[in-house]
């Protein structure tokens, strides 16, 4: 028996809306409505202090402008409620938990700056970094023996004991992804909180808790999908399909941010650029359309296939259409 498909859209309220995330939630909404399947909008905001005060409704309001919706958020509750990743604290410590009395996971203090992104989600790799050397494997007792060797207000970060050998899974879109998580990555930080409430172990636990049986996102993320399989396997639970896509780069080759011009979907609003036109873009950017057209995203709806969508990233250009 299939299961019925459930989608999600995860912001991350460290911003505004960008044409780049823009378009990868329009491609998540397509997949998941195309198929008559549920979605569900989960606010990350555990990225702390990363999380911008107010970002939040500005995400939600910017892609309601845009004409996507869902069936399950924080604005409208629903039976996996809460949707708002710092209201589920004890889900993720009661995960934590289990990880720790299995003797999976321990506290690190190394590195300031691994220690510090461990809260992110890992867009992207530096593949020159070195894989962390397991230089606390068993150094410390307890989180608390870890965090009373750092000075005030340094927080240690959990690590998990990444068993040896290649994590295979398969991309709806991609196909086959192989990884050395243990020889790449080593023991990978999944969070700096001593609840456990980070980007790894809290995207891992609540794609489960909430039935999520779909991850579309940003092919930045492909090392930190062969993480969270670690600890689905390790949590024992069902993960999603994942279906990585290629994203939007600006003329220089790099992920689509400040730098390449204001790409805010608010200020395209303010600009009296109509969502419509914006959608078109996106459309355009994955074959669905030309982007001269207008189009709400249910108008995309039937022309939405998997495989019109380019496998190379998108290059964003000022004034590119017009827009
Ligand atoms: N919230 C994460 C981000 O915006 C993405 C998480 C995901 O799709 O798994 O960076
Ligand atoms: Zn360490």
């Amino acid at each position: 028996m299939t299961r019925p498909v459930v989608g999600r859209l995860a912001p991350s309220p460290t911003g505004a809306l960008h044409l780049g995330n823009a378009r990868t939630f329009l491609l998540a909404w397509l997949s998941v409505r195309s198929r008559g399947g549920r979605l569900i909008l989960r606010m990350e905001d555990l990225d702390h202090p990363k999380v911008k005060p107010g970002a939040s409704a500005g995400v939600l309001e910017d892609l309601r402008w845009l004409g996507l919706d869902w069936d399950e958020g924080p604005d409208i509750g629903g039976p996996s409620a809460p949707y708002t990743q710092s209201e589920r604290r004890p889900i993720y410590r009661a995960a934590l938990d289990r990880l720790r009395a299995a003797g999976l996971v321990y506290p690190c203090t190394c590195s300031r700056h691994d220690v510090e992104e461990a809260q992110s989600a890992p867009h992207g790799r530096n593949r020159h970094s070195l894989a962390y050397s397991g230089h606390c494997r068993n150094r410390y007792d307890s989180w608390d023996a870890a965090r009373q060797t750092l000075p005030d207000g340094r927080l240690p970060c959990w690590r998990f004991r990444t068993p040896p050998g290649q994590s295979t899974f398969h991309d709806a879109f991609l196909g086959d992804c192989s990884l050395n998580v243990a020889e790449e990555l080593g023991d990978f930080a999944f969070a700096r909180d001593p609840d456990g409430a980070g980007y790894q172990l809290a995207c891992t636990v609540d794609d489960a808790a909430m039935g999520i049986t779909e991850v579309v996102r940003g092919d930045d993320l492909v090392d930190a999908t062969h993480c969270q399989l670690a600890l689905c396997r390790a949590l024992n639970l069902t993960p999603p399909v994942y279906c990585h896509v290629p994203l939007v780069i600006g003329p220089d080759g790099r992920r689509l941010a400040k730098r390449h011009g204001d790409t805010r979907i608010a200020a395209f609003r303010e600009n009296g650029i109509s969502a419509r036109r914006l959608i078109a873009l996106l459309g355009a950017w994955s074959g669905l359309c030309s982007e001269d057209e207008n189009l709400s995203p249910a108008e995309l709806l039937p022309r939405f296939s998997w495989d019109r969508i380019p496998g190379t990233p998108v290059v964003y250009r000022p004034g590119y259409a017009g827009i």
